[in-house]
């Protein structure tokens, strides 16, 4: 289908590849990376409201469906991914990364970031999702947002404005962020460099995180644990087709080298049909599934 867009600085490239964790899916029918916000603005501004237009960031929590993504997906990076301090609030594009945020804020000897270290995502995907870990996530630390409606607006939202949940808030799915504001506490490097140590150590144990994966398969229910509900519903290890339940995190499906999206998604659903059968729990998909 051909689209009438917009003219802009940044680039179109039609039939793009989308590099996700998972290393599946198909292509992007058009892939747009803005230049910065303005040329953003102007996009959203302009654009045809008949296209399709999703945003998409460090695709560490996506699949992408084989068939690939209708309409426009928006990417940032260049411009979005400065990160900057002064005092105590850090500064970051929604296209850096958590990993780069953590790095800067340590060497900063800034403490209350040192979670993001093991987050594979971009800032606008972590505001998003509300990412988080071991006892920490972004609603704890986010002092506000820069963010874009459809419409092209540029609004400034505080902390309260996301009504933030698990792994979600009441306001993402209506705006693009372009940059979140963080606070943290003075610290020392050392100190901070520890507490990321500790942190990835254990990340490393528990799950599996150099292979092909999407992080967490299922939101936690309340006062539950995802993992052990699917290990007591004897999926550890589940496969369907090349996509597998991963031994060592019952959380967590794998591309065991040859999987596409749609095994990781019926083996999703499979395990959700079985914890439901086996504890009568309906597991929420934490990861978005693109199309
Ligand atoms: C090995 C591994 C470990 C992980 N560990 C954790 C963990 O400990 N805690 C945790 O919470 N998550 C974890 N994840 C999941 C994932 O890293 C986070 O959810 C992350 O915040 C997603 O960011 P992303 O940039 O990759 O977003 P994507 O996966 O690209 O997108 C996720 C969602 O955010 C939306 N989005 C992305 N960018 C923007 C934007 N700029 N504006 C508006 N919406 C946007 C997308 O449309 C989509 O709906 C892990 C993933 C992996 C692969």
């Amino acid at each position: 289908m051909t689209y009438d867009l917009p003219t802009v600085r940044g680039a179109y490239r039609y039939n793009a590849e989308l590099k996700n964790w998972f290393d599946v899916g198909g292509k992007a029918e058009i892939l747009f990376r803005p230049a910065d916000i303005e040329d953003l603005q102007n996009f959203l501004k302009n654009y045809s409201k008949k296209i399709p237009v999703q945003i998409i960031g460090a695709a560490s929590n996506v699949i992408i469906s084989d068939e690939g993504v209708k309409g426009v997906v928006v990417r940032l990076s260049g411009e979005f991914a400065k990160i900057s301090c002064d005092e105590e609030i850090i500064k970051a594009g929604a296209a850096a990364l958590c990993g780069n945020v953590a790095l800067h804020s340590k060497n900063a000897a800034l403490s209350g970031l040192e979670f993001f270290s093991g987050i594979p995502g971009s800032v606008g995907g972590a505001i998003a999702m509300n990412a988080g870990c071991y006892g920490s996530d972004i609603s704890q630390i986010l002092v506000s947002a820069k963010a874009l409606d459809l419409d092209g607006n540029l609004v400034e939202l505080k902390n309260k404005d996301f009504g933030f949940f698990y792994r979600g808030s009441k306001i993402s799915k209506k705006f693009i962020f372009v940059e979140g504001v963080f606070k943290t506490t003075r610290s020392t490097i050392e100190a901070v460099a520890e507490k990321i140590s500790e942190l990835n150590q254990q990340r490393e144990k528990a799950q599996p995180i150099r292979a092909k994966t999407g992080g967490s398969t299922f939101k936690n229910p309340t006062g539950k644990k995802a993992w052990q509900l699917i290990d007591e519903a004897g999926c550890r290890g589940k496969i369907v087709g090349d996509a597998q339940i991963s031994e060592k995190h019952c959380n967590f499906m794998i591309n065991r080298g040859k999987s596409c999206a749609q095994n990781l998604i019926n083996l999703g659903n499979e395990v959700k049909k079985t914890v439901k059968e086996k504890s009568g729990v309906d597991l929420e998909w934490e990861i978005k599934i693109l199309q």
